[in-house]
């Protein structure tokens, strides 16, 4: 987007502000698909917790794409988006099985991620398919938080496990229609990935009755210049050859499923805030921006590198600043970065904000969440607004008479 298209963004709706490039989700969904056009039966199915926004889910609906969900609420989302119950796919990670109950109520295809809840659900209903979650170890993440495959992790069925799973299966004579898998945040390496499909292959062989299966995600996008990201079209090429020679040996064409969340929506995202103080120490010049980690935490939350561009500078002279927040706690955004010469009352605009940004967001010292807008053939659409007061005490109960109001102290005079 135009340096002047979010200047003219932030005069109509204020700061700040999240604003998504409709034709960057685009761009990465055709992408995607391109890449696995080997496999003839190919589903995407958008991790809504990225940017759950249901203008966005309609977006995701109207490409095709179906629906990875990992509450019951986000089920819920999907369906009043317009997905087709059998369209989401239902992940979720120790939840109660009355959750599970529900989303399988809904229609909603269901994955399960443990063995006590998999033989609760196989023995009351063992009519309804099910997918298993399996962790094949595999470390494919570049951060221990986001590293979900390993083997210390609370995440899928272990693969040391299969035969008690087997026999769980056996005995509920319940139908397993999905495998999957969900290793990691960042998929680096492509040889890491595909050995992690082995052992998803491997365990699929015990299934006869499978319809898909699911590579869960992880591809990397670039947070800033020269970043690695996932190379998408090798990947492709790799797994879907290996995919179909399974299909052959399987004796069935099954659906090969992915569950991009990042990959579709980090890079289409900026947030834009206003700079309110420019501050000169002895050691650093610290720009504060009209907004905290309460609006975008993932670099507090973990490290995570968004870059800053000065949208109301851009030519102007580098200098090294430390951009913080508002917070009244360490709100760091960038520390000694190299940003064009910032001035008070400048727009920063952080880049790779469209995944986990907006949805982690708080009202923490009860500020209001900001506005989302969709950037879409050459129009700001407003698809969020602004939260206010009355957003903010919405739900306390403001409980009349239960403390007396403070007693007026009688006032000190000077000559007493
Ligand atoms: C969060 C999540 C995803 C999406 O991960 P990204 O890194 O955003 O692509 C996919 N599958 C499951 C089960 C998830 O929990």
């Amino acid at each position: 987007m135009k340096h002047s298209d979010l200047l003219k963004i932030v005069k109509k709706f204020g700061d700040p502000v999240y604003v998504y490039d409709s034709e960057k989700i685009i761009f990465q969904f055709q992408r995607l698909t391109k890449a696995f056009s080997g496999v003839n039966k190919l589903k995407l199915n958008y991790a809504c917790k990225a940017l759950s926004n249901i203008t966005i889910l309609k977006l995701m609906n109207s490409l095709g794409s179906g629906l990875d969900t990992v509450s019951i609420q986000e089920v819920e989302l999907g369906l009043l988006a317009g997905f087709k119950p059998e369209s989401i796919i239902y992940t979720p990670n120790g939840v109660s099985l009355e959750e599970i109950e529900q989303a399988a109520k809904l229609g909603v295809r269901i994955n399960i991620d443990n063995l006590s809840i998999l033989e609760q659900f196989g023995s009351k209903h063992p009519n309804i398919p099910v997918c298993i979650r399996i962790n094949p170890h595999v470390m494919a993440g570049g951060n221990s938080n986001i590293s979900v495959g390993h083997i210390d992790s609370k995440f899928g069925i272990s693969i040391h496990q299969i035969p008690h799973l087997l026999r769980i299966v056996e005995l509920t004579k319940m139908n397993i229609n999905g495998i999957h898998m969900h290793t990691g945040s960042d998929i680096l390496d492509i040889d890491v990935f595909l050995y992690a499909s082995e052992i998803l292959f491997d365990t699929a062989k015990n299934f006869k009755n499978l319809d898909f299966i699911d590579f869960g995600s992880g591809f990397k996008v670039p947070y800033k210049d020269g970043d690695i990201e996932t190379n998408i079209e090798e990947l492709g090429k790799k797994l879907s050859t290996r995919f179909n020679e399974f299909c052959k040996e399987y004796g069935k064409e099954l659906t090969l499923a992915f569950e991009p969340g990042k990959y579709l929506v980090s890079e289409a995202g900026s947030f834009l805030a206003k700079v309110n103080v420019v501050k000169q120490t002895t050691s650093t010049v610290f720009a504060s921006i009209d907004s905290g980690f309460n609006h975008l935490i993932r670099p507090m939350l973990y490290g995570a590198y968004h870059q800053i561009e000065n949208v109301s500078n851009p030519e102007g002279r580098e200098r090294y600043y430390s951009v913080v927040g508002y917070i009244c706690e360490t709100d760091t955004f960038a520390s000694n970065r190299r940003i064009s010469e910032i001035s008070e009352g400048d727009i920063l605009c952080f880049k790779n904000a469209g995944a986990y940004c907006f949805t982690m967001a708080s009202n923490y010292n009860s500020r209001f969440r900001p506005p989302e807008v969709l950037w879409h053939n050459g129009k700001a659409i407003l698809i969020r607004e602004r939260e206010t007061f009355e957003d903010l005490i919405k739900n306390q109960v403001d409980v009349k008479n239960i403390f007396s109001q403070p007693t007026e102290k009688k006032k000190l005079t000077p000559q007493e």
